[in-house]
């Protein structure tokens, strides 16, 4: 028997979790999960004790009843696997995309207006890094047709591609949102390439004629939305402080029913005071008919009076716990429950991704401003210390350079050693900025909380790859919610 490696064996980096009776683990070099029989479990618990030399563990496995040359296979084979590693062996480093990485999707900030005037916004409230001052506040057909352009000449090999129109409230430039889905449909076919439109809102400028078009050229839809009427009431109010629910509610009504083309979902900030989780789900699922609905704590720099604190943020977790059990229940029937942060991370394991960078921003997914500044996504638009360009000129390489770089999970030392690393990479580059003042700062608050819910999400995963693997299938493709 000759060994693979001359130094002792160790353990490699994993997460070991165990699910419907079975154990597995997550590889963290590769992003990938193992389930593990129970030969191998014994070879790592040996390993567990103590570092081994091939020899001795090989001894040690058969003391314990296992044929050598069997033993010595498996050695072999977790080694290459890289559950065990050796002395000189060291994780396999993410690698940074090419430079010239194809753009894929375009977020398309077509106003800087809003007609609520939510305090935790991150665009207007007290952490906001946009500075609009003296900027265009609509984007106008010209710096949107460029926009489209732009992104198709970008997008390389790429086939399908994707524009997201955002705000401000996104419905207040409208017209201009129209014209950009016949331009766009037109440029992207002339390349040989097909485009689809997602857009967020808040609902309240919703009418029977835009919910046409939207089903029409089946834009999906994200409604930002905090709750029923009494949370709903608290913070995304009209600036003369009247609430939005009762003008959001029909409408929302409207769109749900007669959306036909695109199921649409609901984003929900918690903020002080509005953390009652379940209470919420079941009022935008069950009462009002949203298809998926999606929970983020609010952005802070950790000093406004709207943050969550600690306790909530653990009642939190709790909540997204009974909601993540409820959310199995209904995949062990193959039925879809509508909890999209379960769905999202899901989707990412079953994926296997290993991120070199949190999310696309900067990658295959720039923001344009109305004035046609790029950024490298909605949350950065019209903030001058955030620009990588502009549409007429294009994208400044050696800003968006220094932004992937500093952005790099290789570039973050305090996640060099973390477990969940391939899916989180340190978190929302925006979040870091208004938090730490750099984009490429770790978004150390959240990572006990990041930790605990990716492991429940491994665990959801494990009882579903034992009981039923073809749910797990659906997920395959699914892109996350922007
Ligand atoms: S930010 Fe925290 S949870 Fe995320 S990868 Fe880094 S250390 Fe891990
Ligand atoms: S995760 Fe943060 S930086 Fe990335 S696209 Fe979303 S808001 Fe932008």
């Amino acid at each position: 028997m000759k060994p693979v490696a001359s130094q002792p064996y160790r353990l490699g980096e994993f997460h070991a979790f165990e699910a419907a009776s079975r154990r597995f683990l997550y590889l963290v070099p590769a992003g990938a999960i193992f389930e593990m029989d129970g030969a191998a479990q014994a070879l790592l618990d040996r390993l567990a004790e103590r570092p081994m030399t091939h020899h001795e563990l090989v001894e040690a496995l058969a003391a314990a009843g296992s044929d050598p040359s069997e033993a010595d296979e498996l050695i072999t084979e977790l080694y290459h696997a890289q559950e065990i590693v050796s002395g000189g062996t060291v994780a396999v480093p993410v690698s940074s995309p090419p430079a010239d990485f194809p753009l894929q999707s375009l977020v398309l900030n077509i106003t800087n207006q809003c007609n609520l005037a939510c305090t935790y916004c991150y665009e207007f409230g007290a952490d906001k890094i946009a500075t609009p001052q003296g900027k265009p506040k609509y984007m106008d057909l010209e710096t949107a047709k460029a926009s489209v352009d732009f992104l198709v000449a970008e997008s390389g090999r790429r086939r399908a591609l994707h524009i997201t129109f955002f705000g401000g409230e996104t419905l207040m430039n409208f017209p201009l949102l129209k014209e950009v889905v016949g331009y766009a449909k037109s440029a992207a076919a002339a390349a040989g390439k097909s485009v689809d439109f997602s857009l967020t809102t808040n609902a309240t400028l919703l009418t029977p004629a835009i919910i046409e078009f939207l089903s029409e050229n089946a834009i999906g839809v994200t409604v930002s939305m905090d709750g029923p009427a009494d949370l709903q009431d608290k913070r995304p109010v009209y600036k003369s402080g009247k609430g939005s629910y009762a003008v959001i509610e029909p409408r929302l009504r409207a769109l749900i029913a007669n959306h036909r083309t695109r199921a649409i979902t609901a984003r929900v900030t918690l903020t002080d005071g509005v953390t009652d989780v379940v209470r919420i789900f079941r009022h935008l699922k069950d009462d009002l008919g949203f298809h998926e609905v999606g929970f983020a704590p609010v952005t802070n720099s950790g000093q406004q009076a709207y943050a969550i604190d600690d306790d909530a943020m653990d009642k939190v977790l709790e909540q997204f716990h009974a909601l993540a059990e409820e959310w199995l229940a209904f995949a062990l029937r193959g039925e879809m429950h509508g909890f999209s942060n379960v769905s999202e991370t899901i989707s990412e394991l079953i994926q296997g991704v290993n991120k070199s960078h949190p999310c696309g921003a900067g990658l295959g997914l720039v923001g344009v401003s109305p004035g046609g500044d790029i950024s490298p996504c909605h949350r950065f638009t019209d903030a001058d210390t955030h620009t990588l360009g502009h549409i007429s000129t294009g994208i400044d390489r050696a800003k968006q350079s220094d932004f992937l770089a500093r952005g790099h999970i290789g570039s973050k030392y305090d996640c060099q050693t973390c477990w969940v690393r391939p899916l989180c990479a340190g978190g929302c580059h925006h979040e870091a900025f208004v938090r730490y003042g750099d984009t490429g700062h770790a978004n150390l608050h959240y990572c006990d909380w990041i930790r605990g819910w990716t492991d429940t999400c491994l665990k959801i995963y494990g009882v579903l790859a034992a009981r039923n693997p073809e749910f797990l299938e659906r997920f395959a493709q699914r892109k996350a919610l922007s």
